[in-house]
C-alpha cells in the first residue's frame, strides 16, 4: 500500500514510523510511505501557505492553492484523499479496516485554524477525526491512522491471528490475558486457562470479553 502525507511538519514523522512493526512494514515494501512538505507547493518568496480568514476571526487558514497543486501532483484516479479534521467522522477500527483495503491514500494534515472550505468541498473523499479534542496540527492524527491501517495489511503482523482476536475486531473489547507465573504474589491465573481445554478456554474468553465490554463500553454492544 502507498500512503502519501501532506504536512507542514515532515520532521515529526521521523521516529514514530521508524520503529518496530511499521519500520519492518516499510523495509519489506508492504508500506510505501512518502511524507511531503506543503511548503514545497508554495511558490512565493516566503513559501506562504496560510492567510487570514475572510470575514475576520482569530488565526490563519491554509490557502487552497498549494494544497490543490500538491493533490494534483501526488494523486491518481485510485487515490483516496483524506482530510484530517476535528469535524470529520471519528476514526475507529472499522474505518482502519476499510482504509487497509485501499491501494493508495493521501492524508492531508492541517495546521493553524484548518483549511479553506474549498479544499474540503473539492478535494476530500473523506474527512477523519481521531477524537473529540483539538490538536495543534494533523501530524499526530496522520501517524495514528497510518499505524492502525498498516498493522492490518496482510503480512505486516507476524502472527496473523493477533489482528483478528483483539479489541474491536468483533465489536467487543479484548478479554483479560495472563502470562507466567501462574501465581504471582498470591494473584492467581483463572483455572480454566491452565486446564488445556481449548473449547472451554474459548468459551470463557468470549464471556469475559462480553463482561468487560458491557462494563466499560456498553455503547459498543
Ligand atoms: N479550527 C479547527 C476546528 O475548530 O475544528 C481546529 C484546527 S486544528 C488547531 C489544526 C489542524 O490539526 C486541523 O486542521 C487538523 O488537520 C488537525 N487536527 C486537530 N485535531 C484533530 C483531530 N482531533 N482529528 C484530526 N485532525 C485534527
Amino acid at each position: 500500500m502507498k500512503i502519501d502525507v501532506l504536512t507542514l511538519f515532515p520532521a515529526m514523522f521521523a521516529g514514530p514510523l521508524d520503529e518496530s512493526i511499521i519500520k519492518r512494514a516499510r523495509e519489506s515494501g508492504l508500506l510505501d510511505l512518502r511524507v511531503h512538505n506543503l511548503r514545497d507547493y508554495a511558490h512565493d518568496r516566503h513559501r506562504t501557505v496560510d492567510d487570514r480568514p475572510f470575514g475576520g476571526g482569530p488565526g490563519m487558514l491554509l490557502k487552497p492553492e498549494p494544497i490543490f497543486e500538491a493533490v494534483e501532483n501526488l494523486t491518481s484516479e485510485i487515490t483516496r484523499i483524506i482530510l484530517l479534521s476535528p469535524s470529520g467522522r471519528t476514526f475507529n477500527q472499522a474505518i482502519a479496516g476499510e482504509l487497509a483495503e485501499s491501494k493508495d491514500l493521501l492524508l492531508i494534515s492541517g495546521h493553524y485554524e484548518g483549511f479553506d472550505e474549498r479544499v474540503r468541498e473539492q478535494l476530500a473523499d473523506d474527512e477523519l477525526s481521531i477524537g473529540d479534542y483539538v490538536l495543534t496540527n494533523g501530524a499526530l492524527p496522520a501517524m495514528v491512522i497510518i499505524d492502525a491501517v498498516t498493522r492490518l495489511l496482510p503480512g505486516v503482523l507476524g502472527d496473523e491471528e493477533s489482528a483478528h482476536e483483539e479489541s474491536f475486531s468483533h465489536g467487543l473489547l479484548e478479554y483479560p490475558q495472563y502470562t507466567r507465573p501462574a501465581d504471582f504474589r498470591g494473584m492467581k491465573v483463572p483455572d480454566v486457562l491452565l486446564s488445556g481445554d481449548h473449547a472451554e478456554i474459548a468459551r470463557g474468553r468470549g464471556e469475559q470479553a462480553l463482561v468487560r465490554t458491557s462494563e466499560r463500553r456498553p455503547d459498543l454492544l
